[in-house]
């Protein structure tokens, strides 16, 4: 029988390194949080190759006795706890006594401290957790830790640990969400040398939101300021109009530490209910203050989860605290908007080239006509900045490279098209619409138009005779192919209505065009063709989606898409596919990021599917957008060839009811 032992110490403490130590961001972490604890005003975070080779972090907190230096390092020393009542009503944010006998366990330790008003300093060095002597030091008040070659002597971990650019990422967004989370602390934050992030600390939470997230998030929010049911709720959240393409801008603190929460993002988005496009969601960042005993405290340092006792309250604060700010800045939404009618809906539709006349091979030949290529042509225009945000405060890294734009006439906010220059609604078919089949009528043929049968007033061919400034042109194709089918209208701006002789067919017309989309470009009979920006979009993402995007850059590449790392936060896009309108260049690559991080990250073939399937949606109509009846007429006709069922997601495309179950909902029969 195995002989039961007890661990010696250094075995245990490689395996509580295991748990608080996974990579460099938990180093980080942990050490700017003992920063914090100390008092601090002021933080800088340095590292090199990722934090792998080196990571720094010094403060000008309150420091620590020359003789105390040695305990900090043990395991379970801690300052900050004594009693098990302590642990009920914890303030502090690290009270397990584990962090620095964990890290010291597995990397090359160096610290330098000076307790405030004492007349010189410490210093200790570790390796492998073995400590050596504590020695006098000059050194300012306050702490530096300095962390080298993390896991040096745990290989297996080692492993585990993705690309410098990854890690870096990992890092810069745990130094974001601190620096966001004590706006009171002045952060810096150094890569390879580079200053990445410099908050004022001047307890300012816009302040901070706006060195961190960038001057447009932070330009387009509302604040919020509240309490209910003994929750306090103050922050920032993003007007209506600025709906982001994914939940990755949403940041909730509870009592000053970072939170996951389904609970909390619920609460949010449901006081935007109707406010915003579909699959648009809400950015914030929100502080809630909760009782302490109405939490559950986390006591697993590495999580970010969080459990409340009373959650119908919290949900209900920060739901109305949020609703309450949305009212009172009066939405711009309910200013410029008709009853019922979000504003943005109106300014993004439609797009202007969806009846663009050319196809991939036109549009190459037509953009290499100068001597300088399609990419170097910078055939668009790019993103318009939005009306109402004038640069205030200071530059950003979009400053440096955005010159001032040209604002389309519409000033709808779209990107303008100057090769393909498009009328509102153009003569003829669609090729560039589906130019790898054409539409082959499977239906049978309408013996005569229903409204003949109901006695209303006869139409020889609503499709010549439809309503609503169709140009002669299209009257022109309808001849060429009656079709068996009648278009009969579009509800809610998002379901197109036909019928055929016995049934009628609602089509939602985002998900009908983005199959149409993705089996084009999946079947990959064209070229792909990309569009080089006029002026290159500093996209700044949360790190998981830059580190998801940096790792597939080849396969972007393939695709149309060219970025690079620009910063720690930002990824710098010079090109995107043809297909999808300059202005959603950022909605695009936050919508592919969050596809990757989910479903393609370690299968090639998924992560095509992913590239595939932002596309196609991008490139899609929306639901929302206003679409003139030749467009809905293109869909229709397309969905009635049978060739598009599904959209890439599952979802049908169109629903059918026969004469016989209306019949029945109406008890005729
Ligand atoms: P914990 O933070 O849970 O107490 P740690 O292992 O992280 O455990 O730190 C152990 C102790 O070392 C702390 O309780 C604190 O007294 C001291 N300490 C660590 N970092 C600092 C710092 N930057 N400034 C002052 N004291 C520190
Ligand atoms: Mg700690």
């Amino acid at each position: 029988m195995a002989e039961i032992r007890q661990l010696d110490s250094h075995v245990a403490d490689l395996i509580a390194a295991g748990e608080v130590v996974e990579r460099p961001a938990s180093v980080v972490k942990e050490l700017v949080e003992n920063a914090i604890d100390a008092g601090a005003s002021q933080i800088t975070v340095e590292i090199q190759g990722g934090g792998m080779a080196l990571i720094r972090v010094a403060d000008n907190g309150g420091g620590m006795a020359a003789g105390q230096l040695p305990t900090a390092f043990l395991r379970h020393a801690t300052s900050k706890l004594r009693t098990a009542a302590d642990l009920a009503a914890i303030g502090t944010l690290g009270f397990r006594g584990e962090a620095l006998a964990a890290i010291a366990a597995v990397a090359r330790v160096d610290v330098f401290t000076r307790e405030r008003g004492a007349l010189e300093g410490a210093s200790l060095s570790l390796e492998g957790g073995v400590p050596g002597r504590v020695e006098p030091a000059g050194c300012p008040e306050g702490t530096t830790m300095v962390v080298r070659d993390l896991f040096f002597n745990t290989p297996a971990r080692m492993k585990f640990m993705k690309k410098d650019t990854a890690e870096a990422s990992a890092v810069a967004g745990v130094v974001q969400h601190l620096a966001l989370s004590n706006p009171h602390i002045s952060f810096r934050f150094l890569k390879d040398g580079a200053e990445a992030l410099h908050t004022p600390g001047d307890n300012r939470l816009d302040s901070a939101v706006y060195a961190v997230c960038g001057r447009d998030f932070a330009l387009g929010l509302v604040p919020v300021e509240g309490s209910g049911e003994g929750v306090g709720v103050s922050g920032f959240v993003t007007r209506p109009e600025n709906g982001r393409g994914t939940r990755g801008m949403q940041v909730f603190f509870v009592n000053g530490r970072l939170v996951k929460s389904q609970l909390l993002t619920a609460a949010v988005e449901e006081a935007y209910k109707n406010q915003l496009l579909k699959g648009k969601f809400p950015g914030c960042v929100l502080h809630l203050t909760v009782p302490v005993d109405q939490v559950d405290v986390n006591v697993h340092p590495a999580k970010t989860v969080v459990k409340f006792v009373h959650e119908r309250q919290v949900f209900s604060a920060v739901h109305h605290v949020v609703l309450d700010a949305l009212e009172r800045q009066g939405g711009a939404a309910a200013q410029t908007a008709p009853p019922g009618q979000p504003a943005r809906q109106q300014r993004m539709a439609p797009r202007p080239d969806f009846y663009r006349q050319m196809d991939a091979a036109a549009f190459r030949g037509a953009a290499g006509k100068g001597e300088r290529g399609a990419a170097a042509q910078a055939p668009f225009v790019t993103r318009v900045p939005p009306a109402d945000t004038e640069l205030g405060g200071r530059a950003t890294v979009r400053d440096v490279f955005q010159p001032p734009r040209p604002v389309p006439q519409s000033g709808r906010g779209q990107a303008e098209r100057p090769l393909t220059a498009p009328p509102a609604v153009q003569a003829g078919p669609q090729p560039a619409l589906f130019p790898a089949e054409k539409a082959e009528t499977v239906f049978p043929r309408r013996e005569a138009p229903p409204a003949a049968e109901a006695g209303g007033p006869r139409q020889e061919d609503p499709l010549r005779q439809a309503p609503g400034g169709e140009t002669p042109g299209q009257t022109a194709m309808t001849e060429e192919r009656p079709a068996p089918w009648r278009l009969a209208g579009e509800v809610l701006r998002t379901y197109i209505i036909a019928e055929d002789g016995e049934n009628v067919w609602l089509i939602d017309k985002h998900a009908a065009h983005e199959r149409i989309n993705f089996d084009r470009l999946k079947a990959g009979l064209e070229p792909v063709v990309s569009q080089a920006l006029l002026t290159p979009e500093a996209v700044r993402l949360p790190p998981e989606d830059l580190a998801a995007l940096l790792e597939r850059r080849e396969l972007l590449e393939e695709f149309g898409f060219q970025v690079e790392e620009f910063g720690p936060d930002s990824l710098l896009v010079r090109a995107i596919p043809a297909d999808i309108d300059a202005v959603q260049t950022w909605e695009t690559l936050e919508m592919l990021a969050e596809k990757l991080r989910l479903g393609g990250a370690a299968d090639p073939s998924a992560a095509r599917d992913a590239v595939l399937h932002t596309m196609a949606c991008k490139a899609a109509i929306k639901g929302g957008w206003v679409s003139d009846r030749a467009e809905l007429q293109a869909l229709v006709e397309k969905v009635q060839s049978g060739a598009v069922r599904y959209c890439p997601h599952g979802r049908p495309v169109a629903v059918k009811l026969t004469r016989y179950e209306l019949e029945k909902m109406f008890k005729r029969a």
